[in-house]
């Protein structure tokens, strides 16, 4: 496709930039290389929204990009890459730097029976680079030297016509990676673009092969998901398409329940709305309430057995971590800080002597509590108890043993 040199009327603010990448592209090009910051960040520069991260695509290999910058990593996925980190006043900041590639033909030895690429650690050049790209607007480059555009899939018309619009064959595109199905559905909740009817219309056909996609990618996908500050939309997105039904057993069960759809929607507003306020957010956290429900249910069960409370929940965790280990099993860090907010909720009910002390100098005391707010809005749990803790929580000594008092 001809290239598209768009020079001042795309009005990126240059504000919005990250000084390092920036300068990532200034060594390169110093170095007699080009580069340019490239896909989901000019995207996002174009929408005038500030990137959460930078990329940046080069003609050099990543051992001679690695050669220029001194903190620098080459990363081994599914291709070679490069991260170079800058060490400022706050977090690092990673620049995530890759080679120019090719599209992998369908017809070519690295894509499976079922279309799927295997490996594509293929050079090319810029044009290529673009065409294996996933949407229109995701395929744009940006020189901030000369700050001018590169747009080789008119994806600078598809942000005007806020349109997400997949580059090439979709059914192919889908097949070859399924989850850009998911991406599709993530943007258009994040942009609020139309996804274009040839780029929607396979998705309701092809769903099934998101079943092909390694656990552990699927995983980060649903994450990236979830935390994108529009995970309410993005269910809704997906559940529009019917992918639901396909991407976990758990987001089906929850949009075929009316009280847990309430639970997990109040939840994921909530997520949401701290996101978009800069706070943070953790992936225990979220799979908490997504798992609540069936944490309450084998609980029960438990229960009903004749098992005491405490060891009931418990065992009921277990269960429920042993038939979700297909989906978290790599992922022990989430696990713990999951059965820490679990556990907490009969605790936070039981306010006698020196234990609401002892619970509000525990490490994991602000998301035990958040976790029992969200129940109190949700009429799970008694709105007096979340106000009491809130109380408690920011009081004095004399106030806490006044509620103390009060709790009996
Ligand atoms: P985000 O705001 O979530 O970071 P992004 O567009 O930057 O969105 P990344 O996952 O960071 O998404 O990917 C960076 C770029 O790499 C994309 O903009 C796109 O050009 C390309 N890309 C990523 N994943 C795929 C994919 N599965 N298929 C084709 N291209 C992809
Ligand atoms: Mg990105």
């Amino acid at each position: 496709s001809p290239k598209k040199i768009i020079k001042r009327s795309h009005h990126i603010d240059p504000e919005l930039l990250s000084k390092n990448a920036v300068k990532v592209t200034h060594v390169l090009q110093e170095a007699g290389y080009e580069a340019y910051i490239v896909g989901g960040a000019v995207r996002d520069l174009l929408l005038g929204i500030a990137p959460k991260d930078f990329d940046v695509a080069t003609n050099a290999t990543p051992e001679q990009v690695q050669k220029l910058f001194r903190r620098s990593r080459l990363i081994g996925r599914r291709f070679q890459i490069v991260h170079v980190t800058f060490y400022g006043k706050e977090r690092p900041e990673i620049i995530e730097v890759s080679t120019f590639r090719a599209h992998v033909q369908a017809d070519d030895a690295h894509v499976a029976a079922n279309g799927r690429i295997l490996r594509d650690n293929v050079w090319g050049s810029q044009a290529e680079d673009a065409t294996r790209r996933d949407f229109s607007i995701n395929a744009m480059y940006y020189d901030p030297q000369t700050e001018t555009v590169l747009d080789y899939h008119s994806g600078m018309q598809d942000i005007q016509a806020k349109i997400i619009r997949m580059i090439g064959e979709p059914s192919q595109r889908y097949r070859e990676d399924p989850v850009r199905m998911l991406r599709a559905i993530r943007f258009a909740a994040k942009t609020g673009f139309l996804i274009e009817e040839n780029t929607l219309k396979p998705i309701e056909i092809l769903g099934d092969l998101i079943q092909d996609v390694p656990s552990s990618r699927l995983f980060d996908e649903i994450l990236k998901l979830l935390m994108s500050g529009h995970a309410w939309a993005s269910i809704e997105g997906l559940q529009k398409v019917g992918l639901h039904h396909k991407i976990l057993p758990l987001i089906e069960a929850i949009l075929s329940d009316e009280d847990r759809t309430l639970f997990v929607k109040k939840s994921l507003e909530n997520t949401d709305a701290r996101i978009k306020a800069g706070k943070p957010v953790s992936g225990g956290f979220l799979f908490a309430t997504l798992l609540w429900h069936d944490v309450q249910e084998a609980w029960a069960n438990f229960e009903s057995n004749g098992m005491p409370s405490i060891p009931a929940l418990h065992a009921a965790i277990d269960e429920i971590f042993n038939q979700q280990k297909a989906f978290l099993g790599m992922q022990r860090r989430h696990e713990a800080d999951m059965r820490e907010i679990w556990a907490m909720q009969p605790r936070l009910e039981k306010r006698v002597g020196r234990y609401p002390y002892r619970l509000i100098e525990s490490p994991k005391f602000k998301a035990g509590y958040d976790f029992l707010l969200l129940r109190c809005e949700t009429g799970q749990a008694d709105a007096e108890i979340g106000q009491w803790w809130t109380d408690f929580w920011q009081g004095d000594e004399n106030l806490r043993a006044d509620l103390m008092l009060q709790a009996k």
